[in-house]
């Protein structure tokens, strides 16, 4: 099938080079020339596992390709994805909408045979009727169009291996045709026997943010009782995994943490309860949900200046991760950028070290000193905080580290060490949820 993506972000080029990878012949269109030009040059516009392989073998086998012409892209395609963002509208917390309706619009204008286009961003409920709209304005009767919607799920940092193995695929349909093409685009997965849940298209947009909603439900509900843990002297691990171990209740997305962060989460939480305020249902649980994640990023700013001693005026912390989670260079929304506010705010001078993050972190947080290793970004400071659980931040050599700092403390965001393995080298430690 020839299958064209519109966008050619994290999902936009993670979905393509997969679908071609199924055999398909893709091209990724972005409105970004600084993308597309990086593409063609082999050049990954950003940092997933495995990707730059994916794609150099795709394009090398003559089925992926890359452009900033919608129109030579979408002209002969079986299937127009749309994967532009959707970030939060500035000021009412929204979902913008403006990159979505602009694609449709030049899609519509481009189309020159039948055509199924398919909604891959996250929109509101209705999203799907208005890009209808939009199209079928555009093409008039001369070529048979659908609207789908095809929510993706899969997570930053581990995209590829989600993408090709998912728990499921959601495709929201009200046309048998454009549901069928959806069949045969899919069709490896379907040999795979991965599960495919067709719906209504309305369905299908609600059932992204109820996924979304929930799994930053479950965070937040963990780290409330990470709180409690600390109040009462009880190990937020242990009740983890006390509780996970139950299937009903599983053990993912129970580890307590600085707030959930990211690309999704965030924006996703606002845009379903500016649904449910439309529509005067009052989603009590999303709310609290929202405001407490959003407490709990300077929470963890107040702890570090506890760890400090209570005062931050001229002390230096060291951060070891910036991005909202390992395996990503995405900096949307991630509790780093909350945290190092509230310790400038408080007086400390921060530096910091990202595997992948610091290129886009140098410009979101120009206060911060960045270093070229973890080791460099702890010397002299007095207190190291673990932000982010990349893996090499994992057996941190402590006997190294307690020589660089300062002051001797830990504070494990993340809680990836064992509070006795870093005492022994002299640190005070603090966990998250812990005694
Ligand atoms: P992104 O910002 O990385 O990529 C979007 C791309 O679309 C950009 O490169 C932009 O230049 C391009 N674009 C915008 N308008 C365009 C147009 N008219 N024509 C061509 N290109 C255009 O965003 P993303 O993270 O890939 O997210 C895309 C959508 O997928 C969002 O709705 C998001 O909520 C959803 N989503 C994201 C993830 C994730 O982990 N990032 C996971 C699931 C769903």
């Amino acid at each position: 099938m020839k299958i064209t993506m519109i966008g050619a972000g994290y999902v936009g080029l993670v979905s393509g080079a997969c679908f071609a990878d199924f055999g398909h012949e893709v091209t990724c269109v972005d409105k970004d020339p600084t993308k597309i030009d990086a593409l063609l040059g082999g050049i990954m516009p950003i940092y997933e596992p495995g990707l730059e392989a994916l794609v150099a073998s795709n394009v090398a086998a003559g089925r992926l390709s890359f452009s900033t012409d919608v129109t030579a892209g979408v002209a002969g395609a079986d299937a127009v994805f749309i994967a532009v963002g959707t970030p939060s509208r500035r000021g009412d917390g929204h979902a913008d909408l403006s990159y979505v309706h602009a694609a449709a619009k030049e899609v519509g204008a481009a189309i020159a045979g039948d055509c199924v286009i398919v909604n891959k961003s996250t929109v509101p409920v209705g999203t799907g009727d208005e890009v209808e709209r939009i199209v079928r304005e555009a093409v008039g009767d001369t070529h048979r169009v659908a609207v789908v919607s095809n929510p993706e799920f899969l997570r930053e940092g581990a995209a590829i291996g989600d993408f090709k193995r998912p728990d499921r695929i959601v495709i929201g349909s009200e046309d048998d045709w454009a549901s069928d093409v959806m069949r045969q685009v899919y069709r490896p997965l379907f040999l795979n026997e991965a599960p495919i849940l067709f719906t209504g298209r309305r369905t299908a947009e609600l059932i992204k943010y109820a996924a979304n909603a929930f799994l930053a439900t479950k965070i937040t509900f963990i780290n409330e009782i990470a709180d409690l843990c600390e109040a009462v002297g009880a190990d937020v691990q242990d009740v983890s995994r006390g509780i996970g171990l139950d299937n009903r209740i599983g053990a993912k997305f129970l580890h307590a943490g600085p707030g959930y962060g990211g690309s999704c989460f965030p924006k996703d939480t606002l845009a379903l309860l500016k649904t449910a305020q439309d529509n005067d249902v009052p989603m009590r649980i999303v709310e609290s949900v929202v405001q407490v994640n959003d407490n709990r990023k300077r929470a963890m700013g107040r702890k570090i200046v506890n760890a400090l001693g209570g005062d931050a005026r001229g002390k230096k912390v060291a951060l070891l991760g910036l991005t909202f989670k390992p395996n990503t260079d995405d900096m949307r929304d991630a509790p780093s950028l909350a945290i190092v506010q509230s310790l400038i705010d408080a007086g400390a001078s921060v530096s910091a070290y990202d595997p992948e993050g610091m290129k886009v972190a140098a410009d979101l947080l120009p206060d911060v000193t960045m270093a070229d290793t973890a080791y460099a970004a702890v010397k002299d400071s007095d207190a190291v905080v673990i932000v982010t659980e990349w893996d090499a931040f994992r057996a941190l050599d402590l006997a190294e580290i307690a020589r660089l700092v300062r002051t001797k403390a830990l504070v494990d965001l993340r809680n990836i060490y064992r509070r006795a393995d870093v005492e022994r080298h002299g640190f005070a430690y603090h966990g998250i949820g812990m005694p």
